[in-house]
């Protein structure tokens, strides 16, 4: 759950983390051409590094976040290239005069890197104490002026402070979002009455072990007998709580990688990867005695009807199901309480 959010997180950030660089690049290349006007030591450095280098660095995340196989190098070059960015800036500018005109690209880039950057917090914040780090080796290490230090940490204190406060929160309500999220998607998946997959989630399970080559699969249509009677006689409610209580029969009952769902009515469905039609038609026949033996609330036995069918290579859901529905009528007419399966070569039932 957590890696699966930390995934979702990450893939909607990545028109952010696009933007980001789109809009930092110029902005590095304009801050190299001002400097360049300005009469500073080592004018040639400053243009090369803020005018092309630090722009070529984002120009590569930006294209990095069309590949999903360099996220791992993207994700490195996120981290390293504010750091970059500050070793230049107090290389070029600590124990000049004009520091105090720079140390502004310390702060931007703090909340940069925790709250706009695409980085993980955890990431963000170490990146963030790297900088300290190394302001201060730099301050030390030149013997640079010590009474702006306090406020230079001031300002540096509040700007990974605000940042880290908006990536927290950012943070949080993208989970809030994925988790009403994924709540919806399963209510959208559930029988309401019996907490089973419905018929579009078993369709989709269906695809998904047909794409997973998980062949070959085959299908229960199952269909409770006589049901309308037990309504008749003990009522709606009754008829539903049965019908829940069938279903968990059902489920305990299946394998492994086999999924019950309800199609509306008293029509069950198994859809059973990695089965072969015979196979399909023994777990029926167990399935149809454990029904039989099973002491149900008030009608004490309940008895059903099962078709079997085996998808061919390729068939769609529906196809399989009609013939599955095929057997079941078969089932039905000769007497209920039994299995039939759709032979598929000759179209014979069994
Ligand atoms: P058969 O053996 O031919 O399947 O007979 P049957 O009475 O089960 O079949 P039929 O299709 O004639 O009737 C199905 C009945 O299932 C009709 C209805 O009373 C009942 N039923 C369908 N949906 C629900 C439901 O959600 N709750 C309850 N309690 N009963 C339902
Ligand atoms: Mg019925
Ligand atoms: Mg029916």
């Amino acid at each position: 759950m957590s890696t699966q959010f930390e995934a979702w997180f990450f893939n909607n950030r990545l028109p952010q983390i696009r933007y980001m660089m789109l809009f930092t690049a110029p902005l590095y290349m304009l801050y190299g051409f001002i400097e360049f006007q300005m009469d500073l030591p080592m004018p040639e450095l400053r243009v090369f590094f803020h005018g092309l280098f630090i722009p070529s660095i984002l120009m590569v995340v930006f294209g990095m976040t069309y590949v999903p196989t360099f996220t791992t190098v993207m994700k490195t070059l996120l981290f390293f290239s504010p750091i970059v960015a500050i070793v230049g800036n107090l290389y070029l500018n600590v124990g000049t005069a004009a520091f105090d005109c720079f140390v502004p690209e310390i702060y931007l880039c703090m909340i940069w890197t925790l709250a706009m950057s695409g980085l993980s917090i955890r990431l963000g914040s170490l990146a963030v104490l790297v900088y300290v780090i190394l302001t201060l080796l730099f301050h030390y290490s030149r013997d640079a002026e010590q009474p702006f230090m306090f406020l230079y940490f001031l300002w540096m204190l509040s700007s990974a402070v605000f940042g880290l406060v908006t990536a927290i929160f950012y943070r949080q309500i993208s989970l809030s979002i994925y988790q009403q999220q994924q709540k919806l998607a399963e209510i959208a998946d559930m029988d309401n009455l019996t907490h089973l997959l419905n018929r579009h989630a078993m369709q989709r399970y269906f695809h998904q072990s047909q794409q997973a080559q998980h062949l070959p699969i085959s299908v229960l249509m199952i269909d409770l007998d006589y049901f309308k009677q037990v309504n008749d006689t003990f009522g709606h409610m009754v008829g539903d709580g049965l019908l829940v209580e069938f279903g968990k029969l059902l489920q305990e009952h299946v394998r492994r990688g086999d999924r019950v769902g309800r199609f509306g009515g008293e029509e069950f469905c198994v859809v059973m990867p990695n089965t072969q039609l015979t196979q399909a038609q023994t777990v029926a026949e167990s399935l149809l005695a454990i029904i039989h033996n099973h002491h149900f609330k008030h009608v004490d036995s309940l008895t059903a009807s099962v078709g079997v069918a085996q998808a061919l290579t390729e068939e769609s859901f529906e196809g399989v199901l009609t013939r599955a529905d095929q057997a079941l009528f078969l089932a039905k007419s000769d007497g209920r309480n039994n299995v039939k399966i759709f032979l598929p070569t000759s179209a014979v039932y069994a």
